[in-house]
């Protein structure tokens, strides 16, 4: 199996599943507990809580733990709208769904949403942020990079005009957290969104960065875990778990290991474009995250190639994971105004620390051989 889907999800690090093993059957306590059981619980939250921070240079109180990327992002939106009286929200059309459509649907709650529009490149113009903001904006939620096309938003840009203005940036980076140095205070976001899950972690563990001095409201009522802003007793394993995988990826970025991805992206890119003579990359290529190419291959159906990819021990995507199965291109493409012809034919290739050298060259012979094959039944690429 090749598995070329990593921004859809990664494989749990053998060290992550080590750290996490006792909280289930030997350190079960509640975190909330005083007797020794629960205190251990409590210090292995605390533990990941700073490694968290320390992958995105916060300070460990400034970190929520979520039950993933999404939780964070509502979070991140609804607690900030939750405690302002003002109505605007900015953000941009290519948000994952996570932001777009809780965005849609705050636009039907009697709140004004402005999508930023995004060029063919899928990049986002910062002045047309700027601009968009108001005297009733509550937020500005921009995602760090596009989970579809890896595109890398110019935030520091964004935040600096957020800032004159003074209305928070909330950055989704759950793209990038993992796989790219992100420092919260260069960024300048106040509010930043982490899911373990996208770089070697558990599923359904993540966590919002809450700056100081930022005003949220909680979405959920109970307990006063996470300074009462996300009440319930904490996914112990699943925190320990996003700690240690916050640690590694650390390790993994300052060790240049995410350099070693960017080189085996562009083999990919580089192989497929100098035999597939009907495939187009789509997306800011000078600005992608160092393991993401999106390859558009005209006159194709996405599904068609993703099945008979996988027959052949491929695993890649199209679109986002959460709208496959949709023949629709997704909202992403659309935005960018991608031809329909290249848009339907768009797979995503997401690829990890793990991936090796081998796996791409076959990866190469093998996507070249199945789109020319289908090209040919379709007779018109
Ligand atoms: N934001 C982005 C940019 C994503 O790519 C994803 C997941 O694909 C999410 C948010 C949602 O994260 P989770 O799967 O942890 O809920």
């Amino acid at each position: 199996m090749i598995y070329l889907d990593n921004n859809s999800t990664t494989r749990v690090d053998a060290a992550v599943l080590a750290a996490m093993e006792p909280f289930w059957r030997e350190q079960y306590g509640n975190a909330s507990s005083l007797h020794t059981m629960g205190q251990a619980a409590r210090h292995a939250i605390e533990t990941a809580r700073e490694h968290v921070a320390a992958l995105v240079g916060a300070k460990p109180r400034e970190i929520v733990f979520t039950s993933g990327g999404t939780e964070a992002d509502n979070l991140a939106i609804l607690g900030t709208l939750g405690a302002t009286a003002k109505r605007h929200v900015v953000t941009t059309a290519v948000e994952h769904v996570a932001v777009h459509s809780l965005c849609e649907r705050l636009a039907t709650q009697g709140y004004r949403v402005t999508f930023l529009p995004v060029d063919s490149l899928g990049q986002l113009d910062p002045a047309a942020a700027e601009a968009a903001i108001g005297d009733d904006t509550a937020l500005v939620s921009v995602m760090h990079a596009n989970n579809e096309t890896g595109v890398i938003f110019p935030i520091e840009d964004v935040a600096r005009r957020c800032a004159a203005r003074g209305v928070p940036l909330h950055v989704d980076a759950v793209q990038t957290a993992g796989k790219i140095p992100i420092d919260v205070a260069g960024l300048g976001a106040k509010l930043l969104s982490l899911s373990a899950h996208k770089f070697h972690g558990p599923k359904g563990a993540g966590a919002l960065y809450v700056g100081r001095g930022l005003r949220l409201r909680n979405c959920q009522v109970g307990g006063h875990q996470e300074r009462d802003l996300r009440p319930g007793t904490e996914n112990v394993a699943a925190i320990v778990g996003m700690g240690e995988a916050a640690r590694l990826a650390r390790e993994r970025i300052s060790a240049g290991a995410m350099q070693c991805v960017a080189e085996l992206r562009d083999r990919l890119e580089a192989g497929i474009l100098a035999s597939v003579n009907f495939a187009r990359v789509i997306g800011d290529r000078a600005n992608r995250t160092c393991n993401t190419t999106t390859i558009g291959f005209t006159a194709l159906e996405a599904e068609a190639v993703l099945i008979a990819l996988s027959e052949q021990g491929v695993c890649a995507s199209s679109g986002a994971a959460c709208s496959s199965g949709s023949l629709e291109p997704s909202h992403v493409l659309k935005a960018m105004g991608i031809d329909e012809r290249i848009a339907h034919g768009a797979v995503r290739f997401s690829l990890s620390h793990e991936t090796t050298r081998d796996e791409i060259d076959r990866a190469i012979e093998i996507i070249t051989d199945v789109t020319k094959q289908l090209a040919s039944l379709v007779g018109g690429a």
